[in-house]
């Protein structure tokens, strides 16, 4: 029997590549809604942004910078869906154009990076 290649076929089996310049532009688009990372603007009226701070904070391990351990929720106002996420991933994101952060001694991937991508567009 043939075997038949199709293009795409085992990236899309895994998570999809996302580029840096991808991973920063959402990055410092939430950071601008985000009040614990220094931002000042509201939101797109289809989302509502709820943060929660942490007491702690952990040190970027590329760059040093201190980062909130908390996270916030992104809710998409039409569906009502949420997603958390963690201020640490932001900074990932908007800093160093990562797609996976450090969290202690755990290498972590950020979820539905595709989904927040379009969430942001509105
Ligand atoms: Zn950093």
């Amino acid at each position: 029997m043939m075997k038949v290649m199709i293009a795409g076929g085992a990236a899309a089996a895994g998570a999809p590549k996302v580029s840096e310049k991808d991973a920063r532009e959402v990055g410092e688009t939430l950071e601008k809604f985000l009040g614990v990372m220094g931002g000042t603007e509201a939101p797109p009226s289809h989302l509502t942004v709820t943060e929660h701070e942490a007491k702690g904070i952990d040190f970027c391990d590329d760059c040093g910078k201190p980062t909130n351990l908390g996270y916030f929720e992104l809710q998409d106002n039409r569906t009502g869906r949420r997603i958390g996420m963690s201020y640490l991933v932001v900074h990932a994101m908007a800093e160093h154009g990562k797609t996976t952060y450090q969290f202690g001694d755990r290498q972590l991937p950020i979820h539905d990076f595709q989904y927040v991508k379009n969430l942001l567009k509105g």
